[in-house]
């Protein structure tokens, strides 16, 4: 019998996270398509996949419809650093909103699957830590951050509303912080700016007095938790699920381990902490570990030291080519 390959729609595909989805996609003998705008991805994120037959790519942004033909869909189009997503916020809200229509307007005519990259912004600068997924947040919902937060708290009301209302099958996924190669250089993000600041052999800008708390996830274990939700839990559950590593830092220990890691003299320099900085940050991951099987297994120290090693070679890269 013909083996007949499961044909994924990977929105935001040529980012930091979509371009580790389509590769493992890939590896596991999907027919992947990747849209991206390239708002904030790059080629050079997918360069190495584009030879593969099994891998097409589109230029498209997810705010104007899409008629495709594929098995299920992974919707990541959204700038995710709050230096991009606050350079336009229309454009974030759009993205979030319009692109969460488009793409369950196109799993409903298609009876697909649909996974949708949501965010620990939804619970805001939260009053119970760690977050559950019962956790209701505490957004501002006119604030800097808003665009972002408020836009994919809509995009999983629309989400819900498709189940409710169209039977669709969904699965929510609650991103944590997540770090690791090939997130863009200049992207503003807490990893990439003191990686890159400590291999450069600038100051680390610590926002505010550092000691707000974040808990980092490497990509990898981030990619699996992706499929482990989307295709081992059972067909019924939607989420949300929250998936992060429970491990807490404050920004200060961050810029530390970097400091450390690198090697170099790089000194710390403190900076004003930007409008609605939630002070603290971490996941419980119950549930993932309950009904997909899910736990991280990269320590942070273990994906710094990759994280590090990418953006060594890519600097290098970028300094011999200008
Ligand atoms: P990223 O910025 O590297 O990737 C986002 C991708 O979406 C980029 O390739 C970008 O060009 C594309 N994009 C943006 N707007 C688009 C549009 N209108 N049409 C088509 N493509 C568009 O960010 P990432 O870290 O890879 O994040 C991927 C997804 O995961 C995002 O939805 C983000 O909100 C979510 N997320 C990420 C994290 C994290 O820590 N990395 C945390 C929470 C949620
Ligand atoms: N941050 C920092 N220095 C930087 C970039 C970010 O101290 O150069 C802080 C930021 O204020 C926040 C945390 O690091 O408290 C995480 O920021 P990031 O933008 O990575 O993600 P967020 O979790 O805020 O969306």
């Amino acid at each position: 019998m013909r083996h007949i390959k499961k044909r994924v729609l990977v929105t935001g595909g040529s980012g930091f996270l979509g371009s580790f989805l389509c590769e493992r996609l890939l590896a596991d003998g999907c027919d992947v398509l990747c849209v991206d705008n390239f708002f904030t991805g790059t080629k050079r994120n997918i360069k190495h996949l584009l030879d593969n037959p099994y891998f097409e790519l589109k230029r498209h942004d997810v705010t104007f419809p899409l008629y495709v033909e594929v098995d299920e869909i992974y919707n990541l189009a959204c700038p995710a650093s709050p230096v991009h997503y606050r350079h336009d916020p229309v454009q974030t809200t759009k993205t979030s909103i319009h692109g969460a229509i488009n793409m369950l307007g196109l799993a409903k005519r298609l009876r697909a699957r649909i996974f949708q990259a949501s965010t620990s912004e939804v619970y805001g600068d939260p009053e119970i830590h760690p977050q559950p997924e019962a956790y209701w947040g505490r957004v501002n919902p006119i604030g800097e951050r808003s665009c972002y937060d408020e836009g994919k708290r809509c995009a999983e009301t629309l989400f819900f509303d498709y189940r409710r209302q169209h039977g669709l099958r969904i699965k929510v996924a609650r991103i944590f912080n997540t770090y690791g190669p090939r997130m863009h250089p200049n992207d503003g993000r807490v990893v990439s700016n003191f990686v890159v600041q400590a291999l450069r052999g600038a100051p680390l800008t610590v926002y505010g007095d550092g000691s707000q708390t974040r808990s980092f996830c490497y990509v990898d274990d981030m990619i699996e938790g992706f499929l482990r939700l989307m295709n081992h839990t059972p067909d019924d559950f939607p989420g949300p699920m929250n998936l992060g590593n429970p491990g807490e830092f404050t920004i200060l220990q961050l810029a530390e381990l970097v400091r450390e890691i690198v090697g170099g003299p790089a000194e710390i320099q403190f900076r004003p902490l930007p409008g609605d900085d939630p002070r603290q940050r971490r996941p419980d991951i119950a549930l993932a570990r309950e009904v997909a099987g899910w736990q991280p297994v990269v320590p942070l120290r273990e994906g710094l030291a990759k994280t590090v090693d990418y953006f060594d070679g890519l600097l290098r890269d970028m300094d011999a080519h200008p």
